[in-house]
This record gives structure tokens, C-alpha cells and sequence, in this order.
């Protein structure tokens, strides 16, 4: 009895120091958003080009030559190669369909989209959350008019410290601040997880066996689950499983861009 005592108030410190370090976190991002507002002026994230105020944030050099996918599968997103303009799925998703009812990736993961992910995720150029967030935002009518809550893909609070911010989160922000959709925050990833771009296919939906773990009550019937790229699907397989258990009606998922499958 002592010892599961001892147990959970170890686990309590460890869970109210989260809570703290979240806070912290949250404050230092907000923090750093009016920083960069009130300093960098409106400029095409791309090519640096001087934007008018409130003018969207690519210009429209930049905006064309961005590799916009054509048709794609309506389940996964996947580019299809067929001309037909009638809606039609991959293979896969006709064969297995994914737990989500739609999937839209508006660009393909090549240059100079994945360059701007990864310098977004990894030398926190945050400019191009901005730029790629009015990229998800622009995509928004693609998707079901009943969306009621935004859930950007959780990362592990040991991997959200490091970094210091979630690019899910922050690709999200002009999608809250237009249309107004509030962000669901009981989702966690339980697990850290090594990062899925190094695994193969299989070893991914491995790697991410109970990854995450919903913490209350959602009230939201479609969540729309937002991602910076999706690859495998695993991880938004994944997450619409956890939310339709916990008894959302249907989740839909929207991502920068769609890598192909290896
Ligand atoms: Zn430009
Ligand atoms: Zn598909």
C-alpha cells in the first residue's frame, strides 16, 4: 500500500511538473509569436518578397510554383495519376478503408515544401508555419462543413520541450483564428516515439502501438486531426481509432503535404 502511495505521488510530481514545464512552454511561445509580429514585417516566406499588410502570406510567384497535387485519393490523400473528374479512392482505401471519412494534403512533400518543414520543425523557422497554416486554411472548404475541433497531431511533452513548440499546433493557428474552431487538448502521446522518417513502413505502425491516450471527455462530434505531412497514415490511423472510441462521430484529417507510400 505505502509503495503504490509512494508510486503515485512520485507520479503526481511528475505529472504537476509537465503541467508547470507546459505552462512554461505555452508562455515562451506566446511569448515569441508578439516578438515576431511586432518585428518581421509581411514577407513571402519563400522568397522574402515585401508583402502588403494583411496580404497572404506566399506570394503568387511562389504560391504557382508550389507542387499543388491535381486528384487525389478522397480517403488518404494520395496523388492518383487517373484524368477522370469523377471522386474516386485508391486501391487501398477501397480495399481497407481508413477509420477516417476524409483526408485532404494539398501539396506533394517535395521541394520546396519539405525543405520549409523541416527548417519549420528543426531550426524553428517559424515563419513558414505561418505560410503553410494559410495553406491548410485555404484547404478548409475541401472538408465537411460540420468540423467542430482541431486536434494537431500531440507530441511527447519530452519532445515538445526540446523543440520548444509543436509544428501541428502552430499549423493550426490561422484555422482557429478564421474559422474560429476550437483545438481539443485531451490527446496525448503517451509514448515517445523514435522518428517515423527513419523507419520502414511496417516498423512504423509498430513504433506506434498505443502512442497515444485520450485524458477526459470529448465533447466534439468530427475532429479534424492536422499534421504537417502524412506518410504511412499510421499515426492518423491511429489517432481517429482513439477518437472514435472515446465518442467522436467521425474524424477527418488535414496535412501540408502527402509523401508517397514506400
Ligand atoms: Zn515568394
Ligand atoms: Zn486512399
Amino acid at each position: 500500500m505505502a509503495f503504490a502511495r509512494v508510486g503515485r505521488t512520485a507520479q503526481a510530481a511528475a505529472m504537476s511538473w509537465r503541467h508547470v514545464k507546459a505552462g512554461a512552454l505555452a508562455i515562451l511561445s506566446s511569448a515569441g509569436h508578439a516578438l515576431q509580429k511586432a518585428v518581421v514585417p509581411n514577407s513571402c516566406a519563400f522568397c522574402g518578397t515585401r508583402l502588403r499588410l494583411g496580404a497572404a502570406p506566399v506570394c503568387a510567384a511562389c504560391d504557382s510554383d508550389l507542387p499543388w497535387i491535381d486528384r487525389a485519393c478522397s480517403r488518404c490523400a494520395l496523388p492518383l495519376p487517373t484524368r477522370s473528374h469523377r471522386e474516386l479512392d485508391c486501391a487501398d482505401c477501397q480495399r481497407a478503408p481508413p477509420p477516417f471519412v476524409a483526408a485532404v494534403a494539398p501539396l506533394s512533400y517535395g521541394f520546396p515544401v519539405d525543405a520549409a518543414i523541416r527548417a519549420l520543425k528543426f531550426h524553428r523557422r517559424l515563419y513558414y508555419a505561418r505560410a503553410l497554416g494559410h495553406v491548410l486554411l485555404q484547404s478548409m472548404p475541401r472538408l465537411a462543413p460540420d468540423i467542430d475541433a482541431l486536434l494537431p497531431v500531440p507530441l511527447h511533452w519530452r519532445r515538445q520541450a526540446l523543440r520548444g513548440f509543436n509544428q501541428a499546433l502552430e499549423l493550426c493557428r490561422p484555422i482557429r483564428r478564421q474559422a474560429g474552431i476550437a483545438t481539443l487538448h485531451q490527446v496525448v502521446r503517451c509514448r515517445a516515439t523514435p522518428y517515423q522518417s527513419g523507419l520502414a513502413a511496417q516498423h512504423r505502425r509498430r513504433n506506434l502501438e498505443a502512442a497515444f491516450r485520450v485524458r477526459g471527455s470529448i465533447r466534439a462530434r468530427h475532429v479534424l486531426i492536422v499534421d504537417d505531412v502524412i506518410t504511412t497514415g499510421a499515426t492518423c490511423r491511429e489517432l481517429a481509432t482513439i477518437l472514435l472510441d472515446a465518442g467522436v462521430e467521425s474524424v477527418s484529417v488535414l496535412a501540408v503535404a502527402r509523401a508517397l507510400r514506400d
